[in-house]
């Protein structure tokens, strides 16, 4: 194979006056201009109008919605699924080269032409700034392209060391025998792609249900894989009621697997469904079951550690995208020795933080993602003040207009209290200051207050003492950062996932991910 020499897509950094800036506010006020855009299924590449309508917000104001978008009804989920299995002999025998073409081409395509046009669906829509929306939309997004045409090479290459005088041995990579349903969250554009683009790349066919406060970026993400060439069935666009769209998939004899990106709460009920289906011998195969879920994502404040960096990371990880990551920061453990220095410090730089619209620059913040959302969030600020949780900033919130909630830090004196158990995603961080000679209760502290074990990052300078974290918090997060946020992997250079609660720890990003969704058939030939 000679796939091109992979890179992470450079980001844009939309200095002010800059032609990109300039660009990218073009296409938002172009987009603003012809809102709501009408969205419909896209089955074997044709779209399809239902008529059961549901809109898509705009977070940042309720006077409009970025689009209305048909639901699927059970016959367009049930032709979705037959179409993309009926297909997938054809897709799957269709030589590796021209397959990986297609996903290259569409991260050419995502990182050139339509750049702008994914960015300001997914800042509009998703509510991230143009920053946060690039750091997705366009970086993260090429990078699961490219890298999983590498990780896919990767698989096609491995095969038995060894051969018997007389014999060859060789293993195929088959795709699974039958269709994945790709379930994908609201906060990511990339992961929507990931999902699906993963499992297709090594010839599987999906049928994919968008979130529906994801639909728009979503489906001009669908529209560019079709432009670059995908086979129109090998994707099918599903946007619906899970009660519809997923419990007709579940139902399917040829559900083969599951990838999702979303709530615990949800995973584990889809996991009960494909477990009764296996029960009952519904399907042809075990299903996979691959799926990323929830966090409460910690920093652990050593005594060693340097402030300055330790506090400006801790902003980072708990307040961007309005702390809407799975990864985000939400449990804070700094010592006493350190704390008025860090209170100070976290206190002065969040005071600069502003909270707005996200089209406009200077918000560091946007609005959160929706109704549900913000009430969930304002219920865990007020639940942490009955628990006698002291907020030092923020606690306030605004839904007249959006749903723009303040950057919130509330200081516990109880380490199990409800905020520090929780996932709350949203802007809120609850600390609790250590005494500094109970590092080693605060270890069992991170390690047993949650069931969640996604992400989290130690600051100390002592090489010695991050050694000593790092093999205490042995199971407590998939993803362990040293003096830097909690938030933020990278495709290719950090596998990301958790276990525990957090998921089944499969690490989007590497090629662990592409494992799953092979199904391998050895070949011994006598000669
Ligand atoms: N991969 C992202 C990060 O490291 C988080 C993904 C998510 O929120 O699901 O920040």
């Amino acid at each position: 194979f000679r796939i091109p020499q992979i890179e992470n897509e450079p980001m844009r950094s939309y200095a002010p006056g800059s032609a990109e800036r300039i660009r990218l506010d073009a296409a938002i006020k172009k987009m603003k201009s012809e809102l709501p855009f009408d969205v419909p299924c896209v089955i074997n590449g044709k779209e399809v109008r239902t008529n059961d309508l549901a809109k898509q917000p705009l977070p940042a104001s309720h006077a409009d919605h970025l689009c209305t978008y048909h639901k699927a009804d059970k016959t367009t989920t049930q032709r979705a699924i037959d179409d993309a299995v009926k297909a997938q002999k054809e897709w799957e025998e269709m030589a590796w080269n021209d397959r990986a073409a297609i996903f290259l081409k569409a991260a050419d395509l995502i990182s050139g032409k339509y750049r702008e046009e994914i960015l300001a669906a997914t800042m509009l829509g998703q509510g991230k700034n143009a920053w946060q929306a690039e750091i997705d939309a366009a970086a993260e997004l090429c990078d699961f392209l490219r890298f999983g045409v590498k990780y896919v090479e990767e698989i096609y290459a491995q095969q038995p060391p060894k051969n018997a005088a007389g014999s060859w041995n060789r293993v195929e990579y088959r795709p699974l025998e039958g269709f994945v349903l790709a379930i994908s969250p609201f906060n990511f554009t990339a992961i929507g792609a990931n999902l699906v683009c993963a499992p297709a790349m090594l010839g599987n066919v999906c049928v994919w249900k968008p979130s529906p406060a994801a639909t728009y970026s979503n489906y001009l993400v669908h529209r560019v894989l079709l432009e670059a060439g995908l086979p129109p069935s090998v994707i099918q666009f599903v946007p619906g009621d899970p009660e519809v769209v997923v419990q007709e998939a579940l139902k399917s004899r040829d559900f083969a697997g599951l990838h999702f990106t979303g709530s615990t709460a949800v995973f584990r009920h889809l996991w009960k469904s494909v477990g009764d289906g296996v029960g009952e011998g519904r399907y042809r195969n075990y299903p996979r079951v691959v799926g990323e879920t929830g966090g409460k994502n910690f920093h652990l404040v050593l005594p060693s550690a340097q402030v300055d960096n330790a506090v400006h990371q801790s902003v980072r990880a708990a307040f961007e995208y309005q702390g809407q990551k799975c990864s985000a920061l939400s449990r804070l453990y700094v010592p006493a020795s350190l704390w008025p220095e860090f209170k100070a410090k976290l206190l002065k730089e969040v005071g600069t933080i502003k909270v707005g619209p996200s089209d406009q620059w200077e918000n560091f913040m946007g609005p959160v993602i929706g109704k549900p959302g913000f009430d969930k969030i304002v219920g865990y600020i007020e639940k942490a003040k009955n628990e006698g949780g002291e907020i030092l900033c923020g606690g306030t919130a605004d839904g007249s207009k959006g749903y723009f909630i303040q950057p919130t830090i509330i200081l516990t004196k109880d380490p199990k209290s409800v905020t520090m158990r929780e996932e709350i995603f949203g802007p809120v961080v609850t600390v609790y200051v250590y005494p500094d000679e109970e590092v080693e209760k605060t270890y069992e502290l991170i390690n047993t207050t949650t069931d969640y074990a996604l992400t989290g990052s130690i600051f100390s300078q002592d090489r010695l003492a991050l050694i000593k974290a790092t093999s205490a918090l042995r199971n407590a997060a998939g993803n362990v950062y040293y003096n830097e946020k909690c938030t933020g992997a990278v495709v290719g250079q950090q596998p990301f996932g958790g276990s525990r609660a957090s998921g089944t720890n499969d690490k989007a990003g590497s090629v662990a991910l592409f494992w799953r969704f092979v199904s391998a058939r050895s070949i011994k030939e006598g000669f």
